[in-house]
């Protein structure tokens, strides 16, 4: 699995803050500066512990994420307020696959999965050169099958999934590409994630 931070909002930390201090301005302020603050870090802090999670919203950012599963990346695209922009189908051929570690470790198990993935992509191969349109051709495709896909998400929403997908009863595959997309997030701008490890526990990195 490959995580990259592609693009994200620029100077968000005090971008947010004085979006926010000018909602409470009878005259809306025509300064806006983009040096950062104790005073904004702090403010931040006090609004996301507040609930006033609607500050968040205008700071985004986009991930690249390559090599996971199909299964992971349905479970990724349950999340609607993101947007996504995924591998096609139609237009790309298969190029590896994702094996569960309790498979890995089951000799027995991994040689017929390892049977059945080359079986699969075997028929898909055989498919396409005898003219079945890749479109087609892939409904004989196993889940386990590599597939890349841009996600843009706000601070707001990523919070959100975080909560849900780093939680241990999330599975291990999209659990371990949220804790690489937190550990970005919360670097970048550490002000608008840090209080999750409080609620969160990292079951990937116990693994
Ligand atoms: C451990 C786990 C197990 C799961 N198992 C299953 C399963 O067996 N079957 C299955 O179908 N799904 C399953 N899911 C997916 C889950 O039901 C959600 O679809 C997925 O987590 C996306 O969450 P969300 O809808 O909160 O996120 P988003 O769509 O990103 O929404 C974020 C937030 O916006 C608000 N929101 C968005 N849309 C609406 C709306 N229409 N109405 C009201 N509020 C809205 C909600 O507050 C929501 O939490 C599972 C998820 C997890 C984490």
């Amino acid at each position: 699995m490959k995580v990259k931070l592609i693009n994200y909002t620029p100077h968000a930390v005090p971008m947010t803050a004085n979006l926010t201090r000018n909602t409470r301005c009878a005259i809306p302020t025509t300064k806006w500066e983009f040096n950062i603050l104790d005073d904004d870090i702090k403010f931040i802090k006090a609004l996301i512990k507040a609930g006033h999670l609607g500050i968040l919203e205008h700071t985004q950012f986009t991930f690249h994420v390559a090599d996971i599963s199909r299964v992971t990346s349905h479970q990724l695209v349950r999340h609607r307020l993101a947007s996504f922009l995924q591998q096609s189908g139609r237009h790309c051929e298969v190029r590896g696959y994702v094996i569960p570690k309790s498979i890995e470790q089951n000799k027995t198990a991994l040689i017929n999965f390892k049977c059945h993935m080359e079986k699969s992509k075997y028929l898909y191969d055989h498919m396409v050169e005898v003219g079945i349109p890749k479109e087609d051709a892939r409904y004989i495709l196993p889940d386990a099958d590599y597939t890349h896909i841009a996600i843009t998400m706000n601070a707001r929403e990523l919070r959100d999934f975080f909560q849900k997908r780093i939680s241990k009863h999330a599975q291990w595959e999209i659990r371990e590409m949220a804790t690489q997309m937190f550990d970005i997030a919360v670097n970048t701008y550490p002000c608008m994630f840090e209080d999750l490890y409080e609620v969160l526990n990292f079951p990937c990195k116990e693994n």
